[in-house]
């Protein structure tokens, strides 16, 4: 007997799992139709022993110091500082573009002020910016918005940058200095032993069962619990009754080269060239000393596994059915980035999950983040 059958072992589901069991000793089931604990934000030693992300780059960075201190229960971590670097007509310059991308790119020798007057002479004015390629048109202009955004948001997202929300690429600002962090955010570090132990300890707890390689569908009823905790994709648990949520698709190729680094930067991002969209290179991220160095292409697809929402108009509208649909199911929680439809990071999935337990808790959001 469970009072909580909580479906999916990622950020979303490990999150409630541990907050149900630890702080308020809830009996929890929680389901994994994969093999492993994680979710997307799985990792793992791969057959020469490099620790890899088997669904890409995962790099965590938060400004909330309350999720941070909260995650810090169930990991050290390593610092570190992610950079991406664009080949771009023949070179590899800093992404997001900031001042050594200009001066790189067009052989100038331009100073803050010079950066600005420069992008304000090429910018046109989008206002407001509604699309995703308004966002950065408006503020760098159509030149390097084809060299940088246009090709690499057709690929990933199999749509035009102008059928996209602005939030999209609203996510990959102008620098007008000269830091080259893909991130600014106050906290940025990577779990010391990787996210996979992070999720062990999570779900370490003498009242948490964990399920493997097992479709909720299977055992919903073969087994008594109260309430359901869902964190796949919300359509799917609908029996599409509205049609489809489309979600993007991602097939990955990993590979292991007997040398000890491949490329120039953590990730380089390939915005004009070849059928995916980056490479990324392990051992950056997570600091490993190893003689071999793995890496991931990343081929976007319109068929796979769910993994990103994909944010326009028209899908929000079919996703406020579903949204609809779930606030008349009131046995079941809704969390999560396949289960809310948001492209979420992994941290605005933990606060989610946070805010949804000191919903469920009754207490102060203090005394429910509240490491017992
Ligand atoms: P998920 O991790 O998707 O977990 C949902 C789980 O539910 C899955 O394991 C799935 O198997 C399971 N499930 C679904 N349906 C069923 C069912 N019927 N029965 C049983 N189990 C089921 N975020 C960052 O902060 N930094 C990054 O650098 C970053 N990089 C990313 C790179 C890529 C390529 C992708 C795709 C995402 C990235 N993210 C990143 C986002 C991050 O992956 C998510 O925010 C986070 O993992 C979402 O957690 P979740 O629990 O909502 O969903
Ligand atoms: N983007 C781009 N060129 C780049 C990097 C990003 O066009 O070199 C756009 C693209 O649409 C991408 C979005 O900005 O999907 C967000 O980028 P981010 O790196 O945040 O994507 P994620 O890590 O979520 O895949």
């Amino acid at each position: 007997m469970f009072d909580y059958l909580i479906v999916g072992a990622g950020f979303a589901g490990s999150v409630l799992a541990d907050r149900l069991a630890r702080r308020l000793d809830k009996r929890v089931l929680i389901v994994d139709r994969r093999p492993h604990i994680g979710g997307n934000a799985y990792d793992c030693h791969d057959e020469a022993g490099v620790l890899i992300h088997k669904y890409g780059p995962h790099i965590f960075h938060t400004n909330s110091a309350e999720i941070f201190d909260y995650l810090s229960q169930f990991t050290a971590w390593r610092p570190y500082q992610h950079r991406v670097r664009a080949w771009v007509d023949g070179r590899l310059v800093p992404i997001p573009i900031n001042l050594d991308t200009l001066n790189e790119l067009y052989g100038l020798s331009l100073d803050v002020p010079g950066m600005k007057t420069f992008l304000a002479t090429v910018a046109e004015k989008r206002d407001p910016p509604k699309t995703a390629e308004d966002v950065v048109v408006n503020g760098m202009g159509r030149e390097l918005y084809e060299k940088f955004f246009r090709g690499y948001t057709r690929k990933q997202w199999g749509l035009d940058p102008s059928e996209l929300d602005a939030q999209v690429t609203a996510r990959v600002p102008v620098r007008f200095n000269r830091d080259d962090r893909y991130f600014t955010d106050a906290y940025q570090a990577m779990p010391a032993r990787g996210f996979t132990h992070l999720f062990g300890n999570m779900l370490d707890h003498p009242n948490i069962k964990v399920m493997l390689n097992t479709d909720f569908r299977e055992i919903r009823d073969e087994v008594a619990y109260d309430q359901m905790i869902f964190t796949g994709p919300v359509d799917e648990y609908f029996d599409y009754q509205f049609g489809r949520l489309p979600y993007r698709c991602l097939e990955f190729k990993h590979e292991t080269h007997h040398r000890p680094v491949f490329q120039a930067a953590p990730v380089v991002n390939y915005p004009n060239e070849y059928a995916y969209t980056r490479v990324t290179e392990f051992k950056y991220l997570t600091g490993q000393e190893h003689a071999s160095t793995s890496i991931v292409y990343e081929f976007p697809r319109a068929e796979g596994d769910p993994y990103y929402p994909i944010p326009r108009p028209d899908n929000a509208t079919l996703y406020k059915r579903y949204e609809a649909l779930a606030a008349q199911t009131p046995e079941v929680h809704f969390v999560g980035r396949l289960a809310t439809y948001r492209y979420y990071n992994m941290d605005q999935v933990v606060g989610q999950a946070l805010t949804l337990f000191t919903k469920l808790s009754g207490l102060k959001r203090k005394e429910a983040v509240a490491v017992s």
